[in-house]
């Protein structure tokens, strides 16, 4: 699955390639923020402040569902994003929670992802 790197959407449309001269590079159209970016290797350009995302990581660390999480991203934010990119977040932004939190938040990962299979 392919995320918006600006917005974190995953309502993104493969729209051709953007060549140079060492690779070539799949191109993405965002639906959501109708933004065009290359998929590159991850979220080098995400805009979301990390500030936002690891509030929303502490939020499930209190319990909050990922649904919940989410919502609150919506609404407060303007963030759309899917349940599986605040996953995706727990792994790059793990390092920007307390400690408590973070054990917190992966084991409530974990326990989601036996669960349910699908991501
Ligand atoms: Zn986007």
């Amino acid at each position: 699955m392919t995320i918006c790197e600006t917005c974190g959407s995953n309502d993104v449309a493969k729209k051709g390639m953007r060549y140079n001269a060492a690779t070539t590079k799949q191109k993405f159209f965002c639906h959501n923020c109708n933004t065009w970016f290359v998929h590159d290797d991850g979220f080098k350009k995400m805009k979301n402040r990390p500030e936002d995302i690891v509030r929303a990581l502490e939020e499930y660390a209190d319990g909050a569902s990922l649904k919940k999480v989410k919502k609150h991203l919506l609404h407060h934010d303007d963030v759309r994003i899917s349940r599986w990119s605040i996953r995706t977040w727990v792994v790059k932004y793990a390092h920007l929670l307390k400690k408590t939190n973070r054990d917190l938040v992966f084991r409530r990962l974990r326990a989601a992802s036996t669960t349910t299979k699908n991501t």
